[in-house]
């Protein structure tokens, strides 16, 4: 398979934006709202991001949502308004793709194209990403193992696009007192086996702004090249993931402890 890892330093860097470069030496922190609800959540909470330092602002625009009768994203607005956070803050976008028909929108906006966990098996959207020139982070199903998520994500990489990341959010199991259940035994098999980049997220794991932080300081010293965290200007106010929104003043905190844990492994935080 393309991903497979052929030597102990076999990693495949990517380069995101001008400004920033995953690799064994760097950090990725990720950050933003679930959802891009409005311009002026939008730019609140990338102005709070942009002055932690963060480089990657996350938000989606078409939220495939489990309910048809709720709230479905902003969509083609919400890319506006990332467009202008790129442009006021110099952060790189990632925002997801729910489907093919939001597909090149969503690709012509972002820096990084995220598939999501219900969007992994969607065959359009992986062939689609491995045509364009755009990092993908292609997220777990909550039902998929190891072996068929790297086997989606292989469709990417026969297709053309060697920038793809992978991202455990959790998985399913018995186990109903989180949202999921964060497999960082999987994510050890992957970061074992493959020579992408893995990237976590104890957000949608958690499903719990309490347990947030101790999952990513626990990811952090698990050596990951990044992480991807749910932060809202107004948790209590959000439309979307609400429960597991942290404030940017809890985010702070947390990227300062994350920054030292990080810096023990030798890497730079961007
Ligand atoms: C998200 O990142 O907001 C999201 C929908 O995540 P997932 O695909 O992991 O459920
Ligand atoms: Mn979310």
């Amino acid at each position: 398979m393309l991903s497979d890892k052929k030597s102990q330093d076999d990693f495949a860097n990517i380069s995101i934006g001008d400004t920033c470069e995953v690799s064994p030496k760097t950090f990725v922190m990720m950050a933003g709202p679930c959802a891009a609800e409005s311009r002026d959540q939008v730019m609140r909470t990338a102005d709070a991001l942009a002055e932690i330092g963060i480089s990657v602002f996350r938000a989606g625009c078409f939220k495939p949502r489990t309910d048809p009768y709720a709230w479905q994203g902003s969509g083609a607005s919400g890319l506006k308004w990332l467009e202008e956070v790129r442009e006021q803050y110099g952060m790189n976008i990632i925002s997801e793709v729910s489907n093919y028909t939001n597909f090149h929108l969503v690709e012509s906006a972002a820096d990084i194209i995220q598939i999501g966990a219900k969007a992994m098996y969607d065959h359009s959207l992986l062939i689609g990403s491995g045509k364009s020139s755009k990092p993908v982070l292609v997220k777990r199903g909550f039902g998929a193992t190891v072996k068929e998520y790297l086997r989606m994500v292989e469709y990417i990489l026969s297709s053309g696009n060697e920038k793809v990341m992978l991202c455990e959010r959790g998985i399913r199991t018995f186990e109903t007192s989180t949202r999921f259940t964060y497999d960082l035994c999987g994510a050890a098999v992957m970061q074992e086996t493959t020579r992408l980049p893995l990237i976590l997220d104890p957000s949608h794991a958690a499903g719990d702004s309490r347990l947030v932080g101790k999952l990513a300081l626990a990811s952090a010293g698990f050596g990951c090249d990044g992480l991807i965290i749910e932060v809202h200007c107004s948790p209590e106010e959000a439309l979307c993931d609400k429960a597991q929104a942290l404030s940017p003043k809890e985010y702070k905190e947390l990227y300062k402890r994350v920054k030292d844990i990080v810096a023990l492994g030798g890497r730079k935080m961007v």
